[in-house]
Order: C-alpha cells, then sequence, then structure tokens
C-alpha cells in the first residue's frame, strides 16, 4: 500500500505529539517528535554553556550532538534524557535555541533524513512548511490557550511535576510568540494543510479524524 508523510504542526500545547503517536499507531507508521530533537539540544546545550550568541560555539556544540529514538526514548549521546527534556527549565529555553540559524539547518538535514523512509508521521512548527513542503497530508493543530495550558498541566502532573496553570499558560504563550516571529522557518500555517481546532474535540477524535484523512488520501492513491 502506498506510504504517505504526515505532517502535523501547531501551537504548543495542542495535542500534536500524543495525537501524532496514536495516528501513527493507527497506521502502522514511524512517529518522529522533531520538537524532543529542539528540546534534546537545548539540554545539551544548557548543561554544557553554550554561548547562543557566538555562532562558534554554537556550531562545535551541534558537532558533538547525536540525537536518536527509541521507541519512546530520546537518547542523546547514548544516554536516555526523555524526562530531562521535559521540564521547564527546557520549555523556558527551547524556542530561543530553536531560532537560531544552525539550530535549524542541522534539525531540518536529520528531520529529512528520516523521512526518506516515507510511512512516517511528524509533528514539530516547520514540517509541512520545510521539513517536508511536498507531505501528502498536513494538518496545522489549534487550540484555546486555557484548554492547552490545562492539558499541559495534566500531562505534567502525570510525571509528578506540579505547575501553576498560570506559569504553563505564560510559557505556552511566549513559546508561540518566540516560534511565530522568528526569522527562520517561523511557525505559520502552510497554504494547503488542513485547520483542526481540538479546543472541544476529545482526543480520540482528533486522531480519528487524521486518521481518516490520511486513509482517504493512501486509497486515493
Ligand atoms: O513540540 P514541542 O513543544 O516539544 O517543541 C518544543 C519547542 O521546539 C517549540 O516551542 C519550538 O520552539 C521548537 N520546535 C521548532 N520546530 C519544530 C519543533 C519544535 O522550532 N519543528
Amino acid at each position: 500500500m502506498r506510504k504517505i508523510v504526515i505532517a502535523l504542526d501547531g501551537y504548543s500545547g495542542t495535542g500534536k505529539s500524543s495525537t501524532a503517536k496514536e495516528v501513527a499507531k493507527a497506521l502502522g507508521y514511524i512517529y518522529i517528535d522533531s520538537g524532543a530533537m529542539y528540546r534534546a539540544t537545548t539540554y545539551y546545550f544548557l548543561e554544557n554553556q553554550v554561548d547562543l550568541a557566538d555562532a562558534k560555539s554554537v556550531e562545535n556544540a551541534l558537532s558533538n550532538i547525536s540525537i536518536s529514538f527509541s521507541g519512546n526514548q530520546v537518547i542523546l549521546n547514548g544516554d536516555d534524557i526523555s524526562n530531562d527534556v521535559r521540564t521547564m527549565r527546557i520549555n523556558e529555553n527551547v524556542s530561543a535555541v530553536s531560532a537560531i540559524k544552525e539550530v535549524r539547518v542541522a534539525m531540518v538535514a536529520q528531520q529529512q533524513q528520516i523521512g526518506q523512509e516515507r510511512g512516517i508521521v511528524m509533528d514539530g512548527r516547520d514540517i509541512g512548511t520545510v521539513v517536508f513542503p511536498d507531505a501528502e497530508l498536513k494538518v496545522f493543530m489549534t487550540a484555546n490557550p486555557d484548554v492547552r495550558a490545562e492539558r499541559r498541566q495534566k500531562e505534567l502532573a502525570e510525571k509528578g511535576i506540579h505547575e501553576e496553570l498560570n506559569t504553563i499558560k505564560v510559557n505556552l504563550l511566549d513559546r508561540d510568540k518566540i516560534d511565530s516571529s522568528r526569522a527562520e522557518s517561523p511557525l505559520k500555517k502552510a497554504e494547503d494543510a488542513v485547520e483542526v481546532d481540538t479546543s472541544y474535540l476529545t482526543f480520540n477524535e482528533q486522531v480519528d479524524k487524521i486518521v481518516e484523512l490520511a486513509k482517504g488520501i493512501i486509497h486515493a492513491g
């Protein structure tokens, strides 16, 4: 059967990652969390006190970074850092790191390499616009900020992390602002993307909707 590329972009906290994971499962596709790659890079930069303003240091650090996935684990230079990349410390720094041109060039090249296989679902901010502009299915996810903050709070609580709702909301809106206004591949809806507002959809409804869209394309091809 024909294998397609599904690009899932949208604002922070709209449920892209969990949705993309389920969509991939339903279709028997590989799921790639591109945000985790930016988070892993941010983790490395913070741990190694890389000066973000110094292009040489950034490039040098990038050449020392190897990111891979093993099931749901994010592996940085051989270490499982899955939990370390979901902290507020990373949330607060990741958009600044992601705005650096050299970082984007390195991440996009790796993502395109992974996508050569097809049969993948990748979620992020620039997947439909920059990484896979030819993706057969592009989805742009939105949801109102209060709903997003509540969902993120619940997600963190499940990991034993308790965070104020307002702190989370402010961080989500801050990241939206930096992600949408940066010079390098800003977050924006691709012209041919289908917009899905998840504010009033249950998780299963949003997964089903995207799986149906994908099946329509797979069977039409
Ligand atoms: O998707 P997630 O919230 O984990 O992404 C974390 C951050 O990584 C985003 O706020 C954004 O700054 C950056 N990102 C990006 N491009 C992507 C995926 C994530 O700039 N394709």
